[in-house]
């Protein structure tokens, strides 16, 4: 349409030119009226086009409206969009952020804890090792303490025997409470009291006393017996005299008691128990062969074989050793190894008719220091001037024999015998206290007061004293038993004071001590001195 409008419009100067001829103005008029139609319709489309064009445009504009409007629309959820995604990611960065700060704060608190770790196992470390420090230390202290010498201790360290406190309560629960100075004193005074019990003793005209009992046993019940009434409570420590006592030497003690209860049941030693009451009153403790100044020896089976000393620290002067018997026999270097073989004869031979005696001498650690010259050459007993030799009682570190005294093969020695001698007055002291022996307790002293009024002991012999003591009827009773068990022994005519040199002799004269005698010894014949 638009193509033959703009046509027309071009060919209208034409058509007029060429119609001016004939009927001219006829002709000129109709074609007025079809120039005039031809406008009319040209006007009318114009106007249909003009109006076209306006509906055009204004779909366009109303399209181009609709679009900006939607342009805008767009760029605002764009803009939304836009904000949105910041927003989100700004959350999310937000939230890195605070996870990246939870991590990096997680890793701080790992490595925090791992530090943490790390100083706890430091700690524990340094702990265990001052533990081990400590320990090294006390072992160390009681090493030291064990060289001291001081020691009850080192008894309990050797000895350990298992304490059931809770076994013992029969002996102190029922006990009365009283002040501990006044306990203590009133121990120490019964301690005293039971040592100079008379009722087995012999008291001389001079007034001098050949004590005789079970001291021991009458201790160890004087001791139950005051712990079943009396306890002296908590306390820190007390004084009186010279003694002093802390609540630590009152436990030790206790616990031995204890342990010494229960081994009853079973004949156990009394002696671990009277060393520590002696030591904590201080009673007889002044001597330098006290067992509580020196370590026991072990006991090791030798057979008839002197060894190399396995001797505790402060004795290493000893350095041969055998064993027999349930008795330790040692000497220094100088002692040849006859005088200990034959040490070691006689104890198997005097035990054995009764074999149960050598447990007994073993549990309280009976031992016979061997020595030339005098028992002072002894480390127990220095500026001892004893020649022959002395027994061992309970508390006692050690008994003692002169070598050069002892019959034996290569030393024909006449006279007396002081193993067997010293070895009768020990299973006195250790054995028969212990198994509180009154059959002996009560004939002893009586046999002797007999023989001696009869003059069939002979009292001429000399004997080794005290300074300032002399001879007299308490050391005969004292030294009967021993003297004619020890003649017994031997069997050999004029080594000992005759009658009592020989067994039927003996038998003959003093029957009664010779049924005392075979009561504990064997009459068994064998080859003393050979
Ligand atoms: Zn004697």
């Amino acid at each position: 349409m638009k193509k033959s409008i703009i046509f027309l419009i071009l060919l209208l100067p034409l058509l007029i030119l060429s119609c001016s001829s004939s009927n001219d103005d006829e002709i000129n008029q109709l074609q007025l009226q079809i120039i005039e139609l031809e406008n009319q319709k040209i006007q009318q489309e114009l106007d249909e086009l003009r109006k076209e064009k306006a509906e055009e445009q204004a779909t366009l504009e109303s399209e181009a409206k609709v679009a900006n409007e939607e342009k805008i629309k767009a760029e605002a959820e764009s803009r939304i969009a836009k904000e949105k995604q910041e927003k989100a990611e700004a959350k999310a960065a937000k939230e890195n952020k605070e996870k990246a700060e939870a991590k990096a704060l997680s890793a701080k608190s790992a490595k925090e804890k791992a530090e943490a770790e790390a100083e706890a196992k430091a700690a524990k470390e340094k702990q265990e090792k001052a533990e081990a420090e400590a320990k090294a230390a006390k072992e160390k202290q009681e090493k030291a303490e064990a060289a001291d010498l001081s020691v009850r201790k080192l008894f309990a360290i050797q000895n350990t025997i298992d304490t059931n406190i809770e076994n013992c309560d029969s002996l102190f629960s029922n006990s009365k409470k009283i002040d501990a100075k006044d306990f203590f004193i009133g121990l120490d005074a019964k301690l005293r009291d039971t040592h100079a019990i008379g009722k087995y003793s012999f008291v001389s005209f001079e007034g001098d006393i050949a004590r005789n009992g079970p001291f021991a046993t009458w201790v160890y019940e004087m001791l139950i017996e005051y712990s079943k009434k009396y306890n002296p409570g908590k306390f820190e420590k007390i004084k009186f005299a010279d003694i002093e006592i802390t609540l630590d030497d009152y436990l030790e003690y206790k616990n031995k008691l204890c342990d010494t209860y229960q081994n009853q049941k079973f004949n156990g030693t009394l002696r671990q128990l009277m060393i520590d009451i002696n030591v904590l009153l201080k009673f007889r403790t002044d001597w330098p062969g006290h067992a509580s100044k020196w370590l026991p020896f072990p006991y090791i089976d030798t057979g008839p074989k002197v060894i190399k000393s396995p001797s505790p620290k402060g004795l290493e002067f000893y350095t041969k050793y055998i064993t027999g018997g349930g008795v330790i026999i040692v000497s220094g270097p100088e002692v040849d190894d006859g005088a200990l073989l034959q040490g070691r004869k006689s104890v198997i031979y005097m035990t054995s008719k009764i074999p149960e005696l050598r447990k007994i001498l073993q549990d309280n650690e009976v031992r016979i220091s061997v020595f030339t010259g005098t028992a002072g050459s002894l480390p127990e007993y220095p500026g001892n001037t004893e020649p022959g030799g002395f027994a061992m009682g309970m508390t006692d570190a050690s008994m003692t024999a002169n070598a050069d005294w002892l019959c034996r093969p290569g030393n024909y020695d006449r006279g007396g015998d002081p193993v067997i001698h010293e070895l009768v007055h020990t299973i006195n002291h250790v054995v028969f206290e212990q198994i509180n022996e009154i059959y002996f307790y009560e004939r002893i002293y009586k046999i002797a007061e007999n023989s001696i009024n009869k003059g069939i002991f002979d009292t001429g012999y000399s004997q080794n004293l005290e300074k300032g003591q002399t001879q007299n009827m308490s050391h005969f009773v004292g030294e009967f038993w021993a003297m004619t068990v020890e003649g017994y022994m031997m069997d050999k005519s004029n080594f000992k004071n005759p009658p009592y040199d020989r067994r039927h002799k003996i038998k003959k004269i003093d029957p009664e001590l010779y049924d005392l005698i075979t009561r504990y010894f064997p009459t068994k014949q064998w080859d003393f001195c050979e």
